[in-house]
């Protein structure tokens, strides 16, 4: 200890007084030593002067120690105290301690090694008191940022939680809303697809090339118009879970190959080639084949639709496992990078200005996607911009029987969406 201590002595003895600050210079620690006789004049100094030790030795037969430490702690003054007594009684120490004595020693024990001691150990463990007091303090001041931290996030979180819900319930009345409409749609189109056709046929009377012209157009608007209410409606199905599925065991080769032969006109009139490759083994499945047909319907129309010049490839292959894969290739326009990891996502399209080339409404790959979803199964692209895409839809080749009804409360299945050269 280099700098020099103010040190406080109480003693109402002006020779033991002189006696113990005797034995305090002795020690060899540099000090300035102030003295008084009484409690009341030790807190007045107490509460004006800082100082790093305070020896208190007034052995009045009539005063306790307890009560003497008391008052001095009750002042809220910090400060060591070192007891100096006549005798301690043994019973008596703990409490000592716990009162707030730094130290005691006994009369009988005073020497200036014993002091020295004694001075070095209380300035020591003062100081480490205080270091505790104030990282304590510092933590509950944390602790208290942190609550009130804790209690901004739970309210947030209940906001969240409540936005969520309107969200989920405006979510709910939009698919309620675009069924009822699209429903309330079919009917009409129903009739404009079936009278036109009717006027088409011979039976239907005299019509004029014109004429017939015109129920042609209306007849391929009507069929294009309920494709898309039937979209529309099957989508909103899904997001409220009253979709239909009915798996059955049928033959997957048949119905890929029927399902490329609808499609055909379509790409023969862009002078598109339409190939399947079937490497399958064993062809049944069971699974709707409402469902998968609509799942390949989409891949095969979003090909043709995308590719000016080339080939459209259907494959169908057995992965272990008992997976069945399904791949629709093309040498379309492709898909870049950036957009790639949207294209699933409803009403979403490469092109959203209103001169696009290429119709539909963004629907088609959040209905496979779903499909997929609640098949158990999973769908991949790679697309290459200029070159063209793949999708593979990797399928149990025997899915559930309890299929999860509800699309909201589906487990998302890991997309892999990627951007590859295609071979
Ligand atoms: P839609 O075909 O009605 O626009 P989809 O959901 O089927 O909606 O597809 C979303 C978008 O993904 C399309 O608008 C298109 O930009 C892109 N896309 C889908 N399939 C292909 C494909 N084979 N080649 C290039 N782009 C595609």
């Amino acid at each position: 200890m280099e700098q020099t201590l103010k040190i406080l002595v109480v003693d109402n003895d002006k020779i033991e007084c002189m006696a113990l600050c005797s034995i305090l210079k002795k020690t060899g620690i540099f000090m300035e030593i102030s003295e008084v006789d009484n409690l009341n004049s030790a807190i007045a100094a107490l509460t004006t002067t800082c100082y790093d030790c305070v020896f208190l030795n007034i052995p009045l037969p009539e005063e306790n120690y307890l009560t003497q430490i008391q008052t001095i702690r009750c002042s809220q003054i910090s400060v060591p105290l070192v007891i100096i007594a006549d005798k301690i009684e043994q019973n008596n120490n703990p409490n000592l301690i716990e009162t707030g004595v730094t130290e005691y020693l006994s009369k009988s024990r005073l020497s200036p090694e014993n002091l020295a001691q004694v001075l070095r150990y209380c300035i020591r463990l003062y100081h480490a008191q205080m270091q505790i007091a104030w990282t304590t303090e510092k933590l509950r001041e944390t602790n208290e940022i942190l609550n009130q931290q804790h209690q901004q996030l739970q309210g947030q979180k209940q906001l969240i939680e409540s936005q969520k819900l309107k969200l989920l319930e405006a979510s709910q009345l939009k698919s309620e809303f675009l069924a009822t409409i699209s429903h309330e749609l079919r009917t009409p189109m129903n009739a404009i697809i079936g009278f036109s056709q009717v006027l088409l046929r011979p039976l239907g009377g005299e019509i004029t090339q014109q004429q017939r012209d015109m129920l042609e157009r209306i007849l391929n608007s009507g069929k294009h118009l309920l494709r898309l209410v039937n979209d529309i409606l099957d989508f909103s199905h899904l997001e409220i879970g009253k979709f239909n599925f009915k798996p059955q065991i049928f033959n997957l080769s048949q119905l890929t190959y029927s399902t490329v032969t609808e499609m055909r006109s379509l790409a023969k009139e862009k002078k598109l080639s339409v190939l399947v490759h079937n490497h399958l083994q064993n062809p049944l499945v069971f699974n709707d084949p409402l469902r998968v047909q609509q799942i390949l319907n989409n891949l095969l129309s979003n090909a043709i639709k995308f590719t000016e010049s080339g080939y459209i490839w259907v494959e169908i292959e057995e992965l272990p496992e008992n997976q069945i894969i399904i791949a629709v290739r093309d040498t379309g326009i492709g898909i870049n990078t950036t957009d790639i990891n949207n294209i699933f996502e409803a009403f979403w399209q490469v092109d959203r200005t209103t001169t696009r080339k290429y119709f539909g409404i963004g629907l088609g790959l959040a209905m496979v996607e779903s499909l997929v979803q609640i098949m158990g199964g999973k769908i991949t692209v790679e697309s290459q911009p200029g070159k063209g895409s793949i999708f593979r839809v990797e399928l149990p080749r025997q899915i559930l029987h309890s299929l999860p009804q509800k699309m909201n409360s589906l487990s998302p299945v890991k997309m892999i969406h990627s951007c590859q050269k295609i071979s």
